[in-house]
């Protein structure tokens, strides 16, 4: 006689038919689909995934997990998901907002409503025919909450800032359950502590962001074959060191495996690219690119292009892929800190990382503001950010070795702090917000004082 194993009752069982029956847990038919994050690298078992559709619907499945004594994780895409694939989530409920999504312009006041889950490409989209776009960073399928509410880096960001200091208001589920506003005149310190806490206080249900005044921008890629790094990544550190504010580009030395997808001029080739925007009208954009342009780029695609065009323009991979990465921040590129860097994946090196990004900071991402949050401004003048496919977990612990290895070469050169938004691991993420930690950590103490939040990084 044969048994069919059954699957223990678990207390996730509680919220069976909550969402409409958008509740998935280990065993049912829709668990493997609904608990795959973006980064497919990442291999997330959490107790339960609910998919809700309104706000209504996450503040049953907060009350419902809380009484069944389970922890709540936020989730949009899962872009930033890496942290949780490396701790036990037998006790969280995933709430993925990939279905509640919408977005509202208000052309006169520049402002966007910004549903939980909405991706930046939509938010772009929308804001374009008023002539507006939005503070989106290089990838379109990136979730507006995840991303601004953990700082945000945008090829806007020298001129306009990091994304979070874009939030004008939060809609936020709390661990009781409740649908609390969050602005500067509506609890401040929530409000405060959103715009970089992000979800560790609560399941953010919609966002009111600031849009920018850019129908179309100056923005483009310039692009050489990798035996060029070592002049054009001396040519591009010297170059950024006397660009104004309107000038946000970023460096890749990249290398693409041989895939009948990709184009040609990407398609098993080894590159060094600088691409990005310059706010600017074209003769003076003209003007800042002409000393990179005298490096005779194989292929030079800055033009002005409609606004929309900006999240296209870093090529980031068009559907999710497994990848791991690290990172670090740095407070200078010196001569010896740019032969560490080429001696990790210049001309001649082996590496498994797809790139090594190097995106300038400064400006106003260096600038705190006084009416922000708890992230809003980056100390440092470059980020390094290292990132190698994972398609299996052997090629993933060869990845996250040389990236580990390359910040590693660069540490002389770093400050010890961190972009939250380009942290992959579980680590102690409290550099990512300088000295507003303890006060973060107090913020969180008083509105989830039992951790009923799990965000990829906790605070
Ligand atoms: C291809 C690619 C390109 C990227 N480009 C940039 C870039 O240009 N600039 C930059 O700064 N970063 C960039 N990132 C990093 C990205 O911004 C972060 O991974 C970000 O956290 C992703 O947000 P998400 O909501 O899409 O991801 P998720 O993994 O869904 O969310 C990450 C975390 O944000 C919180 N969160 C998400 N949604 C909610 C919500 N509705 N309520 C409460 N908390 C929520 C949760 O704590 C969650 O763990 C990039 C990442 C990738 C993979």
């Amino acid at each position: 006689m044969t048994t069919t194993p059954t699957v223990p009752a678990t207390p996730a069982e509680a919220l069976r038919g909550l969402c409409a029956g958008r509740v998935h847990l280990p065993g049912d038919p829709g668990y493997d689909a609904a608990r795959t994050p973006w980064n497919l690298a990442v291999d997330q078992r959490p107790a339960a995934v609910a998919i809700p559709h309104s706000a209504e619907e996450v503040a049953e499945v907060v009350r419902a997990a809380v009484a069944a004594g389970l922890r709540v994780a936020p989730q949009s895409t899962g872009h930033g998901a890496g942290p949780l694939g490396e701790v036990a989530l037998d006790d969280v409920v995933i709430v993925r907002l990939s279905e509640l999504t919408g977005v509202t312009v208000d052309p006169g006041a520049r402002t966007a409503r910004v549903v939980g889950g909405t991706l930046w490409h939509d938010v772009v989209a929308a804001a374009a025919p008023h002539g507006l776009t939005a503070m989106h960073g290089s990838a379109g399928d990136v979730a507006v909450a995840g991303y601004a509410l953990s700082g945000g880096l945008s090829f806007y960001g020298r001129t306009h800032g990091v994304a979070a200091n874009s939030i004008r208001s939060v809609e936020v589920v709390t661990a009781d359950g409740s649908l609390v506003r969050a602005s500067a005149s509506e609890q401040p310190e929530l409000f405060w502590a959103l715009r970089g806490g992000g979800g560790n206080l609560g399941v953010v249900v919609a966002l009111e962001i600031d849009l920018l005044p850019y129908a179309d921008v100056y923005a483009g890629m310039l692009l050489w074959p990798r035996d060029r790094a070592p002049e054009v990544v001396r040519a591009w550190a010297a170059w950024t060191d006397g660009v104004p504010e309107s000038v946000t580009t970023s460096l890749r030395v990249m290398s693409f495996p041989p895939l009948p997808e990709l184009p040609p001029f990407l398609s098993g080739r080894q590159l060094v690219v600088v691409d990005g925007a310059v706010l600017e009208g074209d003769e003076r954009a003209a003007e800042l690119l002409a000393p990179l342009r005298a490096l005779e780029p194989e292929m030079d695609t800055f033009a002005r292009i409609p606004a929309t065009g900006l999240v296209a323009v870093h090529m980031d991979p068009p559907g999710p892929v497994p990848a791991v990465s690290d990172h670090a921040v740095l407070a200078s590129l010196p001569e010896e800190a740019i032969s560490a860097y080429l001696a990790e994946i210049g001309p001649g090196t082996t590496t498994s990382l797809m790139f090594a990004e190097l995106r300038h900071l400064g400006g106003a991402l260096g600038r705190p503001v006084p009416d922000g949050g708890a992230i809003s401004h980056v100390d440092g003048a470059y980020a390094l950010y290292c990132v190698a496919p994972a398609p299996s977990p052997e090629v993933a612990a060869l990845g996250r070795a040389d990236a580990v290895a390359m910040c590693a070469a660069l540490e002389p050169w770093t400050t010890g702090g961190r972009l939250v938004t380009f942290t992959d691991g579980a680590v102690d993420i409290s550099t990512g917000f300088g000295e507003n930690w303890d006060r973060l950590r107090r913020a969180r103490a008083d509105v989830d004082p039992t951790r009923v939040f799990v965000a990829n990084h906790g605070v």
